[in-house]
């Protein structure tokens, strides 16, 4: 894929002299946005089933392909997080994981949106000891960033439970909680500020909302 090398300062933002906070960045019109959306993926996209590796299982939640493709639409880079502690417990391989996200990406494409990138941890403390991707921690997601290139204090985390929303915080992004998989019981725990929504359509109707982002 091509890339597009940009100057930040009086490019993409308003020139205002050693700009290093969000508060005071301000987006040139009609500067390109990148911004990423990263992703739960059980209880989030999909039917929290447990140890899913196969394509027959998943389910889609209600409205959740079309909710992706208006995240995508804005211009959201998408990105998949996803604790896969099977992997550590030998439940399955990784040769599985991958097949089954190529499927969830064709099943996509009848609906417009892309996911850019699956990011997993194979780990579990009990079988294969202590990790820095596993989230809570935010390490899928600064790995993501770093190789993506993404900007994760313009991006956002949503998923079904507080350790979603402790790993996008770690990563230095914003969060949603969503109702669905585990999410009524973590919306006890919440934080007052945290914004909880039904569902990922009501999370991309959020998100899109407070950036204020345009369809191209
Ligand atoms: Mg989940
Ligand atoms: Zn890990």
């Amino acid at each position: 894929m091509p890339a597009v090398f940009l100057d930040r300062d009086g490019t993409l933002n308003m020139e205002t002299g050693y700009l290093h906070e969000r508060a005071d960045r301000r987006r040139l019109p009609g500067a390109p946005q990148a911004p990423a959306v990263f992703l739960d993926r059980d209880g989030t996209l999909n039917m929290e089933t447990g140890y899913l590796h196969e394509r027959a299982d998943w389910r889609w939640l209600p409205g959740a392909p079309q909710a992706l493709a208006r995240l995508y639409d804005r211009g959201y880079r998408l990105v998949v997080v996803s604790n896969q502690s099977g992997l550590a417990r030998g439940l399955y391989g990784k040769e599985a994981v991958d097949a089954l996200h190529r499927w969830v990406n064709e099943d996509l494409t009848g609906f417009g949106a892309v996911i850019e990138a699956f990011y997993c941890c194979p780990h579990h403390p009990e079988f294969s000891g202590e990790c820095s991707c596993r989230k809570p921690k935010p390490g899928l997601l600064l790995r993501a960033a770093d190789e993506l290139g993404l900007d994760c204090r313009e991006s956002w985390m949503i998923g079904d439970k507080i350790s979603d929303i402790q790993a996008g915080a770690a990563a230095g992004c914003r969060s949603v909680l969503v109702r669905t998989g585990y999410g009524r019981q973590a919306e006890a725990e919440a934080p007052d500020a945290l914004p909880v929504v039904d569902d990922l359509s009501a999370a991309a109707e959020y998100i899109i909302r407070t950036d204020g982002a345009e369809a191209p």
